[in-house]
């Protein structure tokens, strides 16, 4: 007998991929160009020359070292340049004894779950969010405690997050800049936030973990992305190079649990049980290695920025309604009616793919990856006057 929560999680639709799928096979029909496809969040900005560079340099060591296991948080030399980064720019202690290296953010988040919860407990999302937070605190054995981001900011509501927490709350996983929104979390709402976590830990008497989901640290427009650990210091930061350094399909990143945190020692080694208990050891070695060199690499947004530009002149030109956003490549727009997959479903008549906002936990919106072509845009915006011309009429 399998496992049937397992076999109802391979079996379950997701939108996005299905959107995605879609989208493959109707190229296929009626030509790519005439696709206009914003449904996933893979990166169109090509990595660094770095990246390339460094791995081939890395092809002349010795194969043997090269290829081989590392302990099972990572190469500690690795860890070491990594660290040193984290304490020079955001001024906080940092050694290799506080990362774990993961095979990406989605490996880091697993682990922290586990880490930091035993069944029974609560995990607070802020909705929309992220689907796959629901998966990993489901395999957890926990409940997840959906709390609506203000809007339209769609920043933190710290007194609902108040509100939510129970005696049984052991963690909060926010994310920013924000999948799908966009949003970036201003210092007075972090700091909110905080009082928010401190106070409800005093009361209840028990640690409440902040989850810091940090894929799209590097991509921003100008706006602060605050430190969080040096805000709340029970915070674990879940990194990931995939979009930073456009590497998503290399599966690189990190967990940094700062020594800021009381109960640091306990933590990290409840992370490193939690990698080992779900086979989450020793990252893509090669990779490790290209992010000792590439450390400090700044992430190209310029192509982002323009097709934010772009996409948000159009759109609002047209009148569509959206969330200014301040990071990631992600425009949370107004569907025009209420159920979000009817109106996904009637943006497809004009080869617009848009992710219905029902898979992030809300209904009412969808969201569109803007990291594509450029001319992919520029060109869809007479489809997006026919989908509002299709309301309208
Ligand atoms: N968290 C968020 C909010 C994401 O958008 C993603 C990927 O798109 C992940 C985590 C997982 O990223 P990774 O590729 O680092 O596993």
């Amino acid at each position: 007998m399998i496992n049937q929560a397992m076999y109802a999680l391979g079996d379950e639709p997701s939108a996005i991929r299905e959107l995605f799928a879609y989208g493959l096979a109707r190229k296929a029909e009626v030509g790519a160009d005439n696709v206009f496809d914003y449904s996933i969040g893979n990166p169109s900005v090509p990595a660094p020359a770095i990246v390339r560079d460094t791995i081939i340099e890395l092809m002349d060591e010795d194969p043997v070292a090269l290829h081989g296991y590392t302990p099972a948080a990572g190469d500690p030399a690795v860890k070491q340049v990594i660290a040193d980064y984290i304490a020079e720019r955001y001024g906080v202690p940092a050694t290799p004894g506080n990362l774990y290296l993961t095979a990406g953010a989605a490996a880091g988040l697993a682990i922290t779950i586990s880490a930091l919860t035993v069944p029974g407990d609560e995990v607070i999302v802020i909705s929309p969010y992220f689907p796959e937070y629901k998966t990993w605190i489901d395999m957890a054995g926990c409940a997840i405690v959906e709390v609506p981001a203000h809007v339209p900011s769609f920043q933190i509501d710290a007194d609902a997050v108040a509100a939510a927490i129970t005696e049984r709350t052991s963690a909060v996983i926010i994310n920013s800049p924000n999948n799908p929104v966009g949003a970036v979390y201003t210092r007075e709402t972090l700091e909110a936030l905080a009082r928010v976590l401190t106070a409800k830990e005093e009361e209840l008497g028990r640690p409440i973990y902040l989850i810091s989901d940090e894929p799209y640290r590097e991509i921003t427009y100008g706006a602060e992305v605050p430190y969080v650990p040096c805000l709340y210091p029970r915070t674990v930061v879940c990194y990931s190079y995939s979009k930073a350094l456009s590497l998503p399909g290399e599966r690189i990143g990190y967990i940094y649990v700062s020594d800021l945190m009381p109960d640091a020692a306990e933590v990290s080694c409840a992370v490193a049980g939690a990698g080992r208990a779900l086979g989450y050891i020793c990252a893509p070695v090669l990779l490790q290695r290209v992010i000792a060199k590439c450390v400090a690499e700044p992430s190209d947004v310029a192509a982002y920025a323009e097709n934010r530009r772009i996409l948000t002149e159009g759109l609002s030109a047209l009148g569509y309604e959206y969330v200014e956003p301040d990071g990631a490549f992600y425009l949370w727009v107004k569907a025009l009616e209420d159920d979000a997959q009817a109106f996904s479903d009637r943006a497809k008549e004009f080869e617009l793919l848009l992710v219905p906002s029902d898979s992030f936990g809300v209904g009412g919106w969808v969201r569109l990856s803007y990291c594509i072509a450029r001319d992919t845009i520029e060109r869809s915006m007479p489809a997006f006057a026919q989908l509002m011309e299709s309301y309208r009429g």
